[in-house]
């Protein structure tokens, strides 16, 4: 009697919701034993997933299952989302030198627009080839540590040419079902200054492109940061995408630019479209100002990415958290001119986060683990992302009972199961190494 048994599975906040063809059917792909859920940490839960969706949840579900897996107490939760990475630059650290990594920080980031002309010389010698290589490293690195959602930059300007765009889309296909690759293309050495870049950008969005990416803060005028937001608007509506732009990424509490792409997101009926990342210089911003920029964030249904480990200067994580704007954490780099570490482990950005924004309180530490899977979820528009019957079954199975152990330990999870599918992890530990699809 399964069916009646499945009609007694509830949702994880408690209701009772019986959806879809399983009570017809006495097979599960997966049956997760003994999950422990955020919610309810007072006893534990299995989990039925069918065609890559959560059909059930529920103390005790009977059935057949292709795979069980045994969570032995340990908590099971949504899977990482990772809003924001320079994907194309992943590993390059070698080829730099000192120097671009120094401005970036130096002077409280009075010199950042110096750090990415510096890192732009390593863009002459861009080529697919072998960018793609470390894109694999990284993203099989993602999918090890349960980071099935990336949205990822792709720089496009006369120097890296469409180089990082096609190696991004060439990823985005082969780990299609295990990570979810949004591409953005991403004018990273500015629009007005940058010549050419209006066609390149338009070309990048014919090759596939998921999302239009801008850096308005970058330009020398504000008639240039005004025109840089228009333009980028205009691709981003004539395709029909979204839009990321890194604002006001420097020690400098003059910089508007988040300020003209709420306004703009507003004005095009964008709203939910437009995703903000870095915004440190909010971190400098006059009170009342902060305060004018929070009610157009809320207008604009404007997210903010934050990554404090990356630089001296953060947003506001905490202020805008209370204001009600949704805020999620990003990895932002890998191993390149602006940071030497990462490897895609969502729970150790928080952890890190944890320290830079003292959220060292247990419901402190619950907001950051949401600012890494459904905030984050939120912001880049993949939906139906919690664990609940009915939604996609994106999750993780930690080697942690608690969010507190997660973060301390940021350990890899012990299962990962990406689009109801149990990701491979020797296949991915042999990609993150090799850079290659082994036969
Ligand atoms: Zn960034």
């Amino acid at each position: 009697m399964l069916s009646s048994q499945l009609c007694i599975a509830q949702r994880w906040d408690g209701s009772s919701e019986c959806k879809g063809s399983h009570q017809m059917t006495n097979s599960f792909d997966i049956l997760i034993r003994r999950a422990r859920l955020r919610s309810r940490a007072d006893s534990l839960f299995d989990i039925g997933i069918v065609s890559g969706q959560v059909v059930a949840l529920a103390e005790s579900l009977a059935g057949e299952a292709k795979l069980t897996i045994d969570a032995q107490g340990n908590l099971v939760t949504e899977s990482f989302v990772n809003p924001h990475l320079h994907l194309c630059k992943v590993y390059t650290l070698q080829m730099m030198d000192e120097e671009a990594l120094t401005s970036y920080n130096a002077e409280g980031m009075g010199k950042a627009m110096n750090a990415i002309e510096l890192a732009a010389r390593v863009k002459e010698k861009y080529d697919e080839a072998w960018i793609v290589k470390n894109v694999r490293k990284a993203v099989a690195q993602a999918a090890i540590y349960g980071n099935t959602h990336i949205r990822a930059f792709a720089d496009v300007d006369s120097k890296a040419r469409l180089e990082g765009v096609k190696a991004l889309i060439r990823a985005r296909e082969e780990f299609k079902g295990i990570v979810e690759i949004q591409v953005c293309a991403f004018a990273q050495d500015g629009w007005v200054r940058e010549p050419g870049v209006d066609q390149l950008m338009r070309q990048a969005m014919e090759l596939g492109a998921d999302v239009v990416g801008g850096i308005p803060w970058i330009e020398y005028t504000d008639a240039d940061i005004q025109q840089h937001v228009r333009e980028i608007f205009d691709l981003a509506q004539e395709f029909n995408k979204d839009v990321s732009m890194l604002v006001d990424d420097a020690g400098d509490p003059g910089l508007r630019s988040l300020e003209a792409m709420a306004v703009e997101a507003v004005r095009r009926g964008w709203q939910g479209r437009a995703l903000a990342h870095h915004a440190r210089a909010m971190a400098l911003y006059p009170q009342p100002y902060f305060q004018k920029v929070v009610a157009l964030l809320k207008r604009a249904k404007m997210a903010v990415v934050s990554d404090p480990h990356t630089g001296p200067l953060h947003a506001r994580v905490k202020e805008l958290l209370a204001e009600g704007v949704t805020v999620c954490l990003g990895q932002d780099d890998i191993s390149d001119a602006y940071y030497p570490f990462g490897r895609n482990n969502m729970l150790e950005v928080a952890f890190l986060a944890a320290h830079l924004l003292w959220m060292t309180t247990n419901r402190e530490m619950e907001i950051l683990y949401d600012m890494v899977t459904v905030n984050a979820a939120q912001a880049m528009n993949v939906k139906d992302h919690q664990l609940k019957v009915g939604a996609n079954a994106n999750l993780v199975i930690l080697d942690a009972p608690n969010v507190l152990e997660a973060l301390r330990e940021h350990r890899a999870p012990r299962f990962v199961i990406s689009h109801g599918n149990l990701v491979d992890r020797p296949r991915m530990e042999s990609v993150a190494q090799i850079g290659e699809w082994s036969k």
